[in-house]
């Protein structure tokens, strides 16, 4: 292993910095070159690289988004495009490929290990909506951002007697609004991986109003409605002061927490000793407090991985 390859791809996320950082600090350790590869797969395509070292990933540890940059790259996902990656890939000499960003780009690694390309992928996405790890890196930021918009919002809700709908990312996942519905101490959480009944839910906010309760949230999933139409609709059943508010990309964006900084740094150490240890064509993880790593094509299986005893734990103590 003389020379690597590393990206980011897809959505950036809080920590993508400190897992480069971690990549390029470890392998030059152990003496392996480190190109940075810029926007992803498709500046692969354009051969659009520069050499790593440890002084050009100082002072990155703690800055959101990714310095390598990242782009969707429609032109990767064709056939022609992996295997142009490939030969590129080849021509460059470059013994293995680090690919970090969300399960799209992790696909797309899979894709090029198809080809015979070593690739090890670290998960970088808010969504948290890769089953075969507990968390990808930006997550904890991400809910982190939204308890504090939340907390802001709740002392309108308070003061106006209000119900606030909010809208959250995590695409087809539940994740961020299951689990800043806990810690911002939401009413409900409305998540794609479960159906809801409007009516039920207007009959929850009236009865609980009049029980004396003087704010009402509910975290709404990007994957879960329209939040227009579920806005709209509730406020008609419900006959409740309802409004929308949707936090949108401040979310993907802001200084990583401790948490997703030592998550991405373990990542990217563990990556540079998978491949030291001859390890290929896998994605990294965490499980309990355990770095681990799983085979790219089953990492890339659609799971519905929502924790189904976290989102009772919402229920019992929205009341
Ligand atoms: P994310 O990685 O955040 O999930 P995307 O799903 O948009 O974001 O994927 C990022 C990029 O990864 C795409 O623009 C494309 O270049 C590549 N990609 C996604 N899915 C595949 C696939 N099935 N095969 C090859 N490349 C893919």
């Amino acid at each position: 292993m003389k020379t690597i390859g590393v990206l980011t791809s897809g959505g950036d996320a809080p920590g993508m910095n400190a897992a480069i950082r971690a990549v390029v600090r470890s392998a030059n350790y152990h003496g392996i070159e480190v190109y940075g590869i810029k926007r992803g797969f498709r500046g692969l395509l354009e051969k659009n690289y520069e050499v790593l070292d440890s002084r050009s990933v100082s002072d990155i540890l703690q800055k959101g988004g990714t310095f390598l940059k990242t782009a969707r790259c429609p032109e990767f996902n064709t056939p022609e495009g992996v295997i142009k990656a490939r030969d590129i890939i080849n021509d460059l000499g470059l013994d293995a490929l680090v690919v970090i960003g969300g399960d799209g780009s992790i696909r797309g690694g899979a894709e090029l290990a198809k080809q015979g390309i070593k690739v090890i992928a670290l998960p970088g996405s808010i969504d948290n909506d890769m089953g075969y790890t507990d968390y990808t890196i930006g997550f904890d930021t991400a809910i982190t951002t939204v308890m504090h918009a939340v907390s802001n919002l709740r002392d309108t809700s308070s003061s106006h007697g209000r119900v606030f709908v909010v809208q959250v990312m995590g695409r087809e996942c539940g994740d961020i609004a299951l689990h800043a519905g806990i810690i911002c101490g939401a009413e409900e959480v409305i998540v794609p991986e479960v159906p809801f009944d409007l009516k039920e839910l207007s009959a929850n906010m009236k009865r609980s109003m009049a029980r004396g309760k003087d704010h009402y949230i509910i975290l709404l999933a990007e994957g879960a409605a329209d939040p227009f139409e579920f806005t709209e609709e509730l406020k008609e059943l419900s006959g409740l002061n309802t409004r929308l508010n949707i936090i949108g990309y401040l979310q993907r964006g802001g200084s990583p927490s401790s948490f997703d900084r030592m998550l991405a740094t373990r990542m990217g150490v563990y990556a540079i000793d998978l491949l030291m240890e001859g390890v290929e064509n896998v994605a990294v993880g965490i499980k309990g407090n355990d770095i681990v790593h799983e085979e790219l094509y089953k990492a890339v299986e659609v799971r519905d991985s929502l924790d189904r005893d976290l989102y009772e734990i919402a229920k019992i103590l929205a009341v």
